[in-house]
Protein backbone atom coordinates (compact mmCIF):
# COMPACT_ATOMS: atom_id res chain seq x y z
CA UNK A 1 0.00 0.00 0.00
CA UNK A 2 1.48 3.88 -0.71
CA UNK A 3 2.08 5.97 2.11
CA UNK A 4 1.72 9.24 1.19
CA UNK A 5 5.02 11.63 1.39
CA UNK A 6 5.74 14.81 3.44
CA UNK A 7 4.39 17.79 1.54
CA UNK A 8 7.43 20.16 0.65
CA UNK A 9 7.12 23.94 2.34
CA UNK A 10 6.29 26.41 0.61
CA UNK A 11 9.73 27.83 0.08
CA UNK A 12 11.00 24.43 -1.61
CA UNK A 13 8.58 24.74 -3.97
CA UNK A 14 9.36 28.81 -4.69
CA UNK A 15 13.06 27.17 -4.76
CA UNK A 16 12.07 24.85 -7.32
CA UNK A 17 9.89 26.95 -9.34
CA UNK A 18 12.65 29.43 -9.87
CA UNK A 19 14.90 26.82 -11.07
CA UNK A 20 12.66 25.47 -13.64
CA UNK A 21 12.16 29.22 -14.84
CA UNK A 22 15.81 29.75 -15.02
CA UNK A 23 16.33 26.80 -17.22
CA UNK A 24 13.42 27.66 -19.14
CA UNK A 25 14.92 30.72 -19.86
CA UNK A 26 17.78 28.56 -21.71
CA UNK A 27 15.43 25.91 -23.11
CA UNK A 28 13.73 28.50 -25.20
CA UNK A 29 17.07 29.16 -27.16
CA UNK A 30 17.14 25.72 -28.14
CA UNK A 31 15.33 25.26 -31.75
CA UNK A 32 12.85 23.04 -32.25
CA UNK A 33 14.78 20.43 -33.77
CA UNK A 34 16.88 20.38 -31.02
CA UNK A 35 14.08 20.08 -28.68
CA UNK A 36 12.55 17.22 -30.80
CA UNK A 37 15.99 15.23 -30.62
CA UNK A 38 16.42 15.84 -27.05
CA UNK A 39 13.25 14.69 -26.04
CA UNK A 40 13.28 11.55 -27.97
CA UNK A 41 16.75 10.83 -26.55
CA UNK A 42 15.07 11.14 -23.16
CA UNK A 43 12.68 8.85 -24.43
CA UNK A 44 15.13 6.37 -25.56
CA UNK A 45 16.82 6.43 -22.66
CA UNK A 46 13.69 5.73 -20.17
CA UNK A 47 13.59 3.03 -22.62
CA UNK A 48 16.62 0.97 -22.33
CA UNK A 49 15.96 1.23 -18.42
CA UNK A 50 12.04 -0.43 -19.42
CA UNK A 51 11.99 -3.15 -16.81
CA UNK A 52 12.98 -0.92 -14.26
CA UNK A 53 10.35 1.47 -15.26
CA UNK A 54 7.60 -1.22 -15.58
CA UNK A 55 8.58 -2.89 -12.37
CA UNK A 56 8.20 0.73 -10.52
CA UNK A 57 4.85 1.08 -12.37
CA UNK A 58 3.47 -1.76 -10.98
CA UNK A 59 5.29 -1.51 -7.56
CA UNK A 60 3.27 1.91 -7.07
CA UNK A 61 0.04 0.48 -8.38
CA UNK A 62 -0.39 -3.11 -8.21
CA UNK A 63 -2.10 -3.06 -11.96
CA UNK A 64 -1.10 -5.96 -13.89
CA UNK A 65 2.11 -5.98 -16.15
CA UNK A 66 -0.09 -6.16 -19.06
CA UNK A 67 -1.69 -3.17 -18.39
CA UNK A 68 1.92 -1.41 -17.39
CA UNK A 69 3.21 -2.24 -20.56
CA UNK A 70 0.33 -1.18 -22.78
CA UNK A 71 -1.94 0.99 -21.33
CA UNK A 72 0.96 3.46 -19.46
CA UNK A 73 4.24 2.83 -21.95
CA UNK A 74 3.28 1.73 -25.08
CA UNK A 75 0.62 4.29 -24.84
CA UNK A 76 2.82 6.78 -24.31
CA UNK A 77 5.16 5.78 -27.10
CA UNK A 78 2.00 6.52 -29.53
CA UNK A 79 1.78 9.39 -27.96
CA UNK A 80 5.36 10.56 -28.00
CA UNK A 81 5.92 9.64 -31.44
CA UNK A 82 2.63 11.81 -32.53
CA UNK A 83 4.18 14.68 -31.23
CA UNK A 84 7.59 14.86 -32.10
CA UNK A 85 6.63 13.69 -35.81
CA UNK A 86 4.34 17.13 -35.62
CA UNK A 87 5.71 19.22 -33.57
CA UNK A 88 7.17 21.09 -36.25
CA UNK A 89 3.84 21.14 -38.37
CA UNK A 90 2.31 22.91 -35.40
CA UNK A 91 4.69 25.21 -33.84
CA UNK A 92 6.04 27.05 -36.83
CA UNK A 93 5.05 29.80 -37.33
CA UNK A 94 1.62 29.93 -39.65
CA UNK A 95 0.95 32.64 -42.01
CA UNK A 96 -2.62 34.01 -42.23
CA UNK A 97 -4.57 35.97 -45.09
CA UNK A 98 -5.42 39.07 -44.57
CA UNK A 99 -8.40 41.45 -45.97
CA UNK A 100 -8.31 42.42 -49.26
CA UNK A 101 -7.96 46.10 -47.93
CA UNK A 102 -4.52 45.14 -46.50
CA UNK A 103 -2.65 44.06 -49.48
CA UNK A 104 0.23 45.85 -48.15
CA UNK A 105 0.64 43.79 -45.21
CA UNK A 106 1.56 40.46 -44.42
CA UNK A 107 0.10 38.69 -41.06
CA UNK A 108 1.47 35.71 -38.96
CA UNK A 109 1.36 33.91 -35.85
CA UNK A 110 4.06 32.57 -33.42
CA UNK A 111 4.09 30.46 -30.92
CA UNK A 112 5.80 31.55 -27.81
CA UNK A 113 6.53 29.02 -24.71
CA UNK A 114 4.09 30.09 -22.04
CA UNK A 115 6.81 29.77 -19.14
CA UNK A 116 6.57 27.13 -16.46
CA UNK A 117 3.47 25.17 -16.78
CA UNK A 118 2.68 23.69 -13.40
CA UNK A 119 0.92 19.94 -14.13
CA UNK A 120 -1.06 18.61 -11.22
CA UNK A 121 -1.77 14.54 -11.40
CA UNK A 122 -3.64 11.60 -10.23
CA UNK A 123 -2.67 8.34 -8.86
CA UNK A 124 -4.51 6.14 -11.52
CA UNK A 125 -1.85 6.62 -14.35
CA UNK A 126 1.10 7.22 -12.68
CA UNK A 127 3.45 7.34 -15.55
CA UNK A 128 1.04 7.70 -18.36
CA UNK A 129 -0.53 10.92 -17.65
CA UNK A 130 2.46 13.33 -16.25
CA UNK A 131 4.68 12.18 -19.22
CA UNK A 132 2.29 12.39 -22.25
CA UNK A 133 1.78 15.70 -20.59
CA UNK A 134 5.10 16.53 -19.95
CA UNK A 135 6.70 16.27 -23.59
CA UNK A 136 4.27 18.46 -25.20
CA UNK A 137 5.07 21.00 -22.47
CA UNK A 138 8.59 20.76 -23.06
CA UNK A 139 8.38 20.56 -26.73
CA UNK A 140 6.46 24.14 -26.73
CA UNK A 141 9.85 25.42 -24.77
CA UNK A 142 8.22 25.36 -21.49
CA UNK A 143 9.59 24.46 -18.21
CA UNK A 144 7.23 21.56 -16.05
CA UNK A 145 6.27 21.48 -12.25
CA UNK A 146 5.00 18.05 -11.84
CA UNK A 147 3.17 17.81 -8.73
CA UNK A 148 1.82 13.98 -8.50
CA UNK A 149 -0.74 12.63 -6.44
CA UNK A 150 0.96 12.12 -2.94
CA UNK A 151 -0.45 8.14 -3.33
CA UNK A 152 1.88 7.48 -6.27
CA UNK A 153 4.67 10.35 -6.10
CA UNK A 154 7.82 7.44 -6.78
CA UNK A 155 7.29 7.45 -10.68
CA UNK A 156 7.70 10.81 -11.10
CA UNK A 157 10.42 11.04 -8.62
CA UNK A 158 12.29 8.93 -10.86
CA UNK A 159 11.17 11.01 -14.22
CA UNK A 160 12.79 13.80 -12.63
CA UNK A 161 15.68 11.84 -11.62
CA UNK A 162 15.78 10.38 -15.04
CA UNK A 163 15.20 13.55 -17.31
CA UNK A 164 18.86 15.08 -14.94
CA UNK A 165 20.52 12.48 -15.48
CA UNK A 166 20.13 11.77 -19.48
CA UNK A 167 22.05 15.11 -19.75
CA UNK A 168 19.46 15.94 -23.03
CA UNK A 169 17.44 18.96 -20.80
CA UNK A 170 18.74 22.31 -18.99
CA UNK A 171 19.53 21.31 -15.20
CA UNK A 172 16.42 21.96 -13.52
CA UNK A 173 13.78 22.26 -16.20
CA UNK A 174 11.66 19.04 -15.29
CA UNK A 175 10.83 19.78 -11.32
CA UNK A 176 8.48 17.62 -9.21
CA UNK A 177 6.84 18.91 -5.97
CA UNK A 178 5.61 16.58 -3.65
CA UNK A 179 2.81 16.65 -1.01
CA UNK A 180 -0.80 16.76 -0.75
CA UNK A 181 -3.12 19.35 -2.47
CA UNK A 182 -1.34 22.23 -0.49
CA UNK A 183 1.28 21.47 -2.34
CA UNK A 184 -0.46 21.43 -5.27
CA UNK A 185 -1.89 25.19 -4.37
CA UNK A 186 1.19 26.63 -3.44
CA UNK A 187 2.72 25.15 -7.53
CA UNK A 188 -0.05 27.38 -8.76
CA UNK A 189 1.27 30.57 -7.42
CA UNK A 190 4.14 29.93 -9.36
CA UNK A 191 3.25 28.46 -12.66
CA UNK A 192 2.22 30.18 -15.75
CA UNK A 193 -0.41 27.74 -17.03
CA UNK A 194 -1.51 24.63 -15.59
CA UNK A 195 -2.95 21.19 -16.48
CA UNK A 196 -4.96 19.67 -14.22
CA UNK A 197 -6.19 16.10 -14.10
CA UNK A 198 -8.52 15.01 -11.31
CA UNK A 199 -11.64 14.82 -9.36
CA UNK A 200 -13.99 17.73 -10.61
CA UNK A 201 -14.32 18.92 -6.84
CA UNK A 202 -10.28 19.62 -6.59
CA UNK A 203 -10.61 21.05 -10.27
CA UNK A 204 -13.23 24.04 -9.25
CA UNK A 205 -10.47 24.96 -6.60
CA UNK A 206 -8.03 24.93 -8.98
CA UNK A 207 -9.40 26.98 -11.60
CA UNK A 208 -10.48 29.39 -9.20
CA UNK A 209 -6.61 30.17 -8.43
CA UNK A 210 -6.10 30.16 -11.63
CA UNK A 211 -8.54 32.66 -12.19
CA UNK A 212 -6.94 34.28 -9.34
CA UNK A 213 -4.16 34.63 -10.73
CA UNK A 214 -5.51 34.86 -14.33
CA UNK A 215 -2.94 32.25 -15.53
CA UNK A 216 -4.71 29.93 -18.36
CA UNK A 217 -5.99 26.47 -16.76
CA UNK A 218 -7.19 23.15 -18.39
CA UNK A 219 -9.09 20.55 -16.57
CA UNK A 220 -9.70 17.42 -17.26
CA UNK A 221 -11.63 15.61 -14.89
CA UNK A 222 -13.67 12.84 -14.01
CA UNK A 223 -16.20 10.93 -16.27
CA UNK A 224 -19.61 8.71 -16.10
CA UNK A 225 -19.27 6.57 -19.61
CA UNK A 226 -22.71 5.16 -20.53
CA UNK A 227 -22.52 2.32 -22.93
CA UNK A 228 -25.93 2.86 -24.85
CA UNK A 229 -27.04 -0.63 -26.48
CA UNK A 230 -29.66 -0.84 -28.97
CA UNK A 231 -31.44 -4.10 -29.89
CA UNK A 232 -29.21 -4.80 -32.92
CA UNK A 233 -25.82 -4.00 -30.83
CA UNK A 234 -23.21 -6.38 -31.67
CA UNK A 235 -23.74 -8.52 -28.30
CA UNK A 236 -21.00 -10.79 -28.08
CA UNK A 237 -18.31 -7.36 -28.42
CA UNK A 238 -20.68 -5.44 -26.32
CA UNK A 239 -20.55 -7.88 -23.45
CA UNK A 240 -16.67 -8.09 -23.71
CA UNK A 241 -16.29 -4.31 -24.55
CA UNK A 242 -18.10 -3.72 -21.18
CA UNK A 243 -16.09 -6.07 -19.33
CA UNK A 244 -12.45 -4.85 -20.29
CA UNK A 245 -13.91 -0.79 -20.57
CA UNK A 246 -15.20 -1.44 -16.75
CA UNK A 247 -12.36 -3.60 -15.09
CA UNK A 248 -9.22 -2.43 -16.47
CA UNK A 249 -7.47 -0.91 -14.41
CA UNK A 250 -9.32 -1.71 -11.65
CA UNK A 251 -12.19 0.27 -13.11
CA UNK A 252 -9.41 3.61 -11.85
CA UNK A 253 -10.30 5.16 -15.31
CA UNK A 254 -11.50 8.54 -16.06
CA UNK A 255 -12.68 7.15 -19.65
CA UNK A 256 -13.98 3.78 -17.95
CA UNK A 257 -17.54 2.30 -18.65
CA UNK A 258 -19.75 3.03 -15.49
CA UNK A 259 -22.98 2.12 -16.98
CA UNK A 260 -24.71 0.09 -19.79
CA UNK A 261 -28.17 1.14 -20.99
CA UNK A 262 -29.79 -1.62 -22.50
CA UNK A 263 -32.85 -2.05 -25.06
CA UNK A 264 -34.96 -3.89 -23.26
CA UNK A 265 -35.18 -6.87 -26.15
CA UNK A 266 -31.53 -7.51 -25.93
CA UNK A 267 -30.87 -7.12 -22.10
CA UNK A 268 -30.98 -10.25 -20.93
CA UNK A 269 -28.94 -11.94 -23.39
CA UNK A 270 -26.33 -9.09 -22.71
CA UNK A 271 -27.06 -9.95 -19.15
CA UNK A 272 -26.48 -13.45 -19.60
CA UNK A 273 -23.05 -12.63 -21.97
CA UNK A 274 -21.68 -10.03 -19.17
CA UNK A 275 -21.90 -13.06 -16.07
CA UNK A 276 -19.96 -15.18 -18.58
CA UNK A 277 -17.23 -12.59 -18.70
CA UNK A 278 -16.90 -11.39 -15.56
CA UNK A 279 -16.65 -15.34 -14.24
CA UNK A 280 -13.51 -15.76 -16.85
CA UNK A 281 -11.79 -12.58 -15.46
CA UNK A 282 -8.39 -13.86 -13.34
CA UNK A 283 -7.35 -11.26 -10.73
CA UNK A 284 -4.02 -12.37 -9.34
CA UNK A 285 -1.84 -12.27 -6.96
CA UNK A 286 0.34 -9.19 -8.03
CA UNK A 287 2.68 -9.84 -10.73
CA UNK A 288 1.52 -13.12 -12.52
CA UNK A 289 1.79 -12.65 -16.35
CA UNK A 290 -1.47 -14.13 -16.69
CA UNK A 291 -3.61 -11.53 -14.12
CA UNK A 292 -6.51 -9.86 -15.94
CA UNK A 293 -7.13 -7.55 -12.53
CA UNK A 294 -5.24 -5.79 -9.78
CA UNK A 295 -6.60 -4.28 -6.71
CA UNK A 296 -7.54 -0.90 -5.71
CA UNK A 297 -4.60 1.64 -6.12
CA UNK A 298 -6.25 3.76 -3.52
CA UNK A 299 -7.32 1.94 -0.47
CA UNK A 300 -9.73 5.30 0.46
CA UNK A 301 -11.66 4.21 -2.89
CA UNK A 302 -12.74 1.48 -1.12
CA UNK A 303 -15.32 3.67 0.94
CA UNK A 304 -16.77 4.74 -2.65
CA UNK A 305 -16.81 1.31 -3.69
CA UNK A 306 -18.94 -0.15 -0.94
CA UNK A 307 -21.29 3.25 -0.40
CA UNK A 308 -22.34 2.85 -4.02
CA UNK A 309 -22.97 -1.09 -3.77
CA UNK A 310 -24.65 -0.75 -0.34
CA UNK A 311 -27.09 1.60 -2.18
CA UNK A 312 -27.98 -0.60 -4.78
CA UNK A 313 -28.52 -3.28 -2.72
CA UNK A 314 -31.00 -1.07 -0.83
CA UNK A 315 -32.41 -0.35 -3.71
CA UNK A 316 -33.40 -3.35 -5.08
CA UNK A 317 -30.43 -4.04 -7.14
CA UNK A 318 -28.71 -7.73 -8.08
CA UNK A 319 -25.39 -7.57 -7.51
CA UNK A 320 -23.16 -10.09 -8.51
CA UNK A 321 -19.55 -9.84 -7.35
CA UNK A 322 -18.09 -7.47 -4.48
CA UNK A 323 -16.72 -8.69 -1.93
CA UNK A 324 -14.91 -6.53 -0.09
CA UNK A 325 -11.60 -7.42 1.41
CA UNK A 326 -10.84 -3.95 4.07
CA UNK A 327 -7.41 -5.94 4.89
CA UNK A 328 -5.73 -6.00 1.59
CA UNK A 329 -8.21 -2.58 0.45
CA UNK A 330 -9.17 -5.44 -2.43
CA UNK A 331 -12.94 -5.83 -3.97
CA UNK A 332 -14.09 -8.78 -6.42
CA UNK A 333 -15.52 -6.91 -9.75
CA UNK A 334 -18.79 -6.39 -9.00
CA UNK A 335 -21.82 -5.69 -11.58
CA UNK A 336 -24.83 -4.15 -10.72
CA UNK A 337 -28.28 -5.69 -12.54
CA UNK A 338 -31.29 -4.22 -12.73
CA UNK A 339 -29.91 -0.95 -11.78
CA UNK A 340 -32.13 2.28 -11.62
CA UNK A 341 -31.30 6.07 -12.57
CA UNK A 342 -31.56 6.81 -8.84
CA UNK A 343 -28.85 4.70 -7.31
CA UNK A 344 -25.52 6.36 -6.41
CA UNK A 345 -23.58 3.77 -9.14
CA UNK A 346 -26.33 5.60 -11.85
CA UNK A 347 -25.38 9.07 -10.96
CA UNK A 348 -21.93 9.25 -9.08
CA UNK A 349 -18.57 8.60 -10.48
CA UNK A 350 -17.62 5.08 -9.10
CA UNK A 351 -14.13 5.14 -10.49
CA UNK A 352 -13.42 1.31 -9.42
CA UNK A 353 -14.78 -2.03 -10.51
CA UNK A 354 -18.36 -1.55 -10.20
CA UNK A 355 -20.44 -1.87 -13.25
CA UNK A 356 -24.29 -0.45 -13.19
CA UNK A 357 -26.62 -2.21 -16.03
CA UNK A 358 -29.97 -0.85 -16.61
CA UNK A 359 -32.88 -1.52 -19.28
CA UNK A 360 -34.60 1.12 -21.61
CA UNK A 361 -37.23 0.70 -24.23
CA UNK A 362 -35.66 2.68 -26.70
CA UNK A 363 -32.28 4.36 -27.24
CA UNK A 364 -33.84 7.93 -26.68
CA UNK A 365 -34.88 6.84 -23.35
CA UNK A 366 -30.73 5.96 -22.64
CA UNK A 367 -29.73 8.78 -24.67
CA UNK A 368 -32.01 11.12 -22.12
CA UNK A 369 -30.45 9.29 -18.99
CA UNK A 370 -26.80 9.12 -20.46
CA UNK A 371 -27.22 13.13 -20.73
CA UNK A 372 -28.86 13.65 -17.34
CA UNK A 373 -26.23 13.73 -15.12
CA UNK A 374 -22.92 16.25 -14.75
CA UNK A 375 -20.06 14.65 -16.57
CA UNK A 376 -19.49 14.41 -20.48
CA UNK A 377 -16.41 12.98 -20.85
CA UNK A 378 -16.86 9.51 -22.60
CA UNK A 379 -19.59 7.59 -23.88
CA UNK A 380 -20.54 5.30 -26.71
CA UNK A 381 -23.28 3.80 -28.86
CA UNK A 382 -23.25 0.06 -29.88
CA UNK A 383 -25.07 -0.69 -33.02
CA UNK A 384 -24.93 -3.00 -36.35
CA UNK A 385 -26.01 0.29 -37.88
CA UNK A 386 -23.62 2.93 -38.40
CA UNK A 387 -25.39 5.34 -39.99
CA UNK A 388 -27.94 5.73 -36.49
CA UNK A 389 -25.49 5.03 -34.18
CA UNK A 390 -23.44 7.94 -35.43
CA UNK A 391 -27.20 9.98 -35.53
CA UNK A 392 -27.14 9.28 -31.76
CA UNK A 393 -23.75 9.29 -30.85
CA UNK A 394 -24.37 13.33 -31.70
CA UNK A 395 -26.76 13.52 -29.07
CA UNK A 396 -24.68 12.86 -27.00
CA UNK A 397 -23.56 15.68 -24.14
CA UNK A 398 -19.84 13.78 -24.12
CA UNK A 399 -16.51 14.94 -25.41
CA UNK A 400 -15.16 11.26 -26.45
CA UNK A 401 -18.03 9.61 -28.31
CA UNK A 402 -17.19 5.75 -29.95
CA UNK A 403 -19.44 3.56 -32.01
CA UNK A 404 -19.24 -0.19 -30.96
CA UNK A 405 -15.66 0.81 -29.43
CA UNK A 406 -14.18 1.62 -25.80
CA UNK A 407 -11.15 3.64 -24.57
CA UNK A 408 -9.56 4.06 -27.64
CA UNK A 409 -9.64 8.55 -27.75
CA UNK A 410 -6.31 8.76 -25.34
CA UNK A 411 -4.18 6.30 -27.72
CA UNK A 412 -6.08 7.75 -30.94
CA UNK A 413 -4.32 11.10 -29.84
CA UNK A 414 -4.52 13.23 -33.26
CA UNK A 415 -8.21 13.46 -31.53
CA UNK A 416 -8.77 16.29 -28.69
CA UNK A 417 -9.25 14.53 -25.75
CA UNK A 418 -11.35 16.15 -23.07
CA UNK A 419 -14.46 16.32 -21.38
CA UNK A 420 -17.73 18.90 -21.87
CA UNK A 421 -19.66 19.90 -18.91
CA UNK A 422 -18.39 18.76 -15.51
CA UNK A 423 -15.61 16.66 -17.08
CA UNK A 424 -13.41 19.59 -18.10
CA UNK A 425 -12.50 23.06 -19.26
CA UNK A 426 -10.00 22.54 -22.63
CA UNK A 427 -8.46 19.54 -24.50
CA UNK A 428 -5.59 17.64 -24.38
CA UNK A 429 -3.73 15.79 -27.28
CA UNK A 430 -4.58 17.11 -31.37
CA UNK A 431 -2.76 20.14 -32.36
CA UNK A 432 -4.32 22.35 -30.03
CA UNK A 433 -2.89 19.53 -26.91
CA UNK A 434 0.48 21.23 -28.59
CA UNK A 435 -0.09 24.99 -29.24
CA UNK A 436 -2.16 25.29 -25.73
CA UNK A 437 1.32 25.25 -24.08
CA UNK A 438 2.33 28.63 -26.36
CA UNK A 439 0.94 31.82 -26.07
CA UNK A 440 -0.11 32.73 -29.28
CA UNK A 441 1.91 35.70 -30.76
CA UNK A 442 -0.11 37.55 -33.82
CA UNK A 443 2.41 39.71 -36.06
CA UNK A 444 1.71 42.25 -38.47
CA UNK A 445 4.02 43.47 -40.77
CA UNK A 446 3.28 46.48 -42.98
CA UNK A 447 5.62 45.76 -46.03
CA UNK A 448 4.94 48.59 -48.92
CA UNK A 449 4.70 51.20 -49.91
CA UNK A 450 6.59 51.83 -45.99
CA UNK A 451 6.96 55.08 -45.94
CA UNK A 452 3.09 56.22 -46.47
CA UNK A 453 0.25 56.31 -44.01
CA UNK A 454 -2.27 54.47 -44.17
CA UNK A 455 -5.67 55.84 -45.73
CA UNK A 456 -7.27 54.98 -42.78
CA UNK A 457 -4.90 57.59 -40.65
CA UNK A 458 -5.43 61.13 -39.96
CA UNK A 459 -6.80 63.41 -41.71
CA UNK A 460 -10.63 62.42 -42.15
CA UNK A 461 -12.46 63.51 -44.57
CA UNK A 462 -15.94 62.59 -46.29
CA UNK A 463 -14.76 61.38 -49.71
CA UNK A 464 -12.12 58.88 -47.95
CA UNK A 465 -14.41 57.65 -45.66
CA UNK A 466 -17.06 56.77 -48.38
CA UNK A 467 -14.09 55.25 -50.89
CA UNK A 468 -12.83 53.36 -47.39
CA UNK A 469 -16.35 51.81 -46.52
CA UNK A 470 -16.43 51.23 -50.47
CA UNK A 471 -13.44 49.07 -50.34
CA UNK A 472 -14.09 47.34 -47.20
CA UNK A 473 -17.50 46.77 -48.59
CA UNK A 474 -15.66 44.99 -51.56
CA UNK A 475 -13.09 43.23 -49.05
P1 LIG B 1 -7.95 14.63 -6.96
O1 LIG B 1 -8.75 15.73 -7.51
O2 LIG B 1 -8.17 14.22 -5.56
O3 LIG B 1 -6.38 14.99 -7.07
C1 LIG B 1 -5.75 15.31 -8.28
C2 LIG B 1 -4.46 16.05 -7.99
O4 LIG B 1 -4.74 17.32 -7.42
C3 LIG B 1 -3.58 15.34 -6.96
O5 LIG B 1 -2.23 15.52 -7.30
C4 LIG B 1 -3.94 16.08 -5.70
O6 LIG B 1 -2.97 15.95 -4.70
C5 LIG B 1 -4.03 17.49 -6.22
N1 LIG B 1 -4.76 18.44 -5.37
C6 LIG B 1 -5.65 18.21 -4.37
N2 LIG B 1 -6.13 19.38 -3.87
C7 LIG B 1 -5.53 20.38 -4.56
C8 LIG B 1 -5.60 21.80 -4.53
N3 LIG B 1 -6.40 22.44 -3.68
N4 LIG B 1 -4.85 22.51 -5.40
C9 LIG B 1 -4.05 21.88 -6.29
N5 LIG B 1 -3.93 20.53 -6.38
C10 LIG B 1 -4.66 19.79 -5.53
O7 LIG B 1 -8.13 13.41 -7.96
P2 LIG B 1 -7.62 11.92 -7.77
O8 LIG B 1 -6.13 11.91 -7.63
O9 LIG B 1 -8.43 11.25 -6.73
O10 LIG B 1 -7.93 11.29 -9.21
C11 LIG B 1 -9.14 10.68 -9.53
C12 LIG B 1 -9.98 11.61 -10.39
O11 LIG B 1 -9.24 11.99 -11.55
C13 LIG B 1 -11.23 10.92 -10.92
O12 LIG B 1 -12.32 11.80 -10.79
C14 LIG B 1 -10.90 10.68 -12.39
O13 LIG B 1 -12.05 10.61 -13.21
C15 LIG B 1 -10.06 11.88 -12.71
N6 LIG B 1 -9.22 11.65 -13.89
C16 LIG B 1 -9.51 12.37 -15.02
C17 LIG B 1 -8.80 12.13 -16.20
C18 LIG B 1 -9.09 12.88 -17.44
O14 LIG B 1 -8.25 12.88 -18.36
N7 LIG B 1 -10.23 13.53 -17.56
C19 LIG B 1 -7.74 11.09 -16.24
C20 LIG B 1 -7.53 10.43 -14.99
C21 LIG B 1 -8.25 10.70 -13.86
P3 LIG B 1 -3.09 14.73 -3.62
O15 LIG B 1 -3.52 13.50 -4.34
O16 LIG B 1 -1.73 14.60 -3.13
O17 LIG B 1 -4.13 15.16 -2.64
Amino acid sequence: MNIPVKTMHAAEVAERASRAREAQGVWTRYSLTQRVRAIRGFWDALQRERGRLAALIHEETGKPMAEVEFMELDAAALILKHLTRNAHRVLQEQAVPLPWLMLNKRAYVRYVPRGVVALITPWNMPFLIPFCDMVPALLAGNAVILKPSEWTTRVALYLEDRARASGFFPEGLVQVVVGDGEAGAEVLKHADMVLFTGSTATGRKVAAAAGERLIPCVLELGGKHAMILAKDAPLERAAKAAVWGRFANSGQLCVGVEVCLVHEAVYADFCARLEVELAALRPGPAGEPEQDLGGLILAAQLDVVERHLEDAREKGARVVGGEVDRANAAVTPAVVFEAKPEMLVMREETFGPVLAVMAVRRVEEALVIANAGRHGLAASVWSRDLERAAEWASLLEAGLVSVNDVLIHYAACALPFGGMKDSGVGRRHGDQGLRMFCEEQSIVVHEWPSQLPDPWWFPYGRLKTRILSWLAWLT
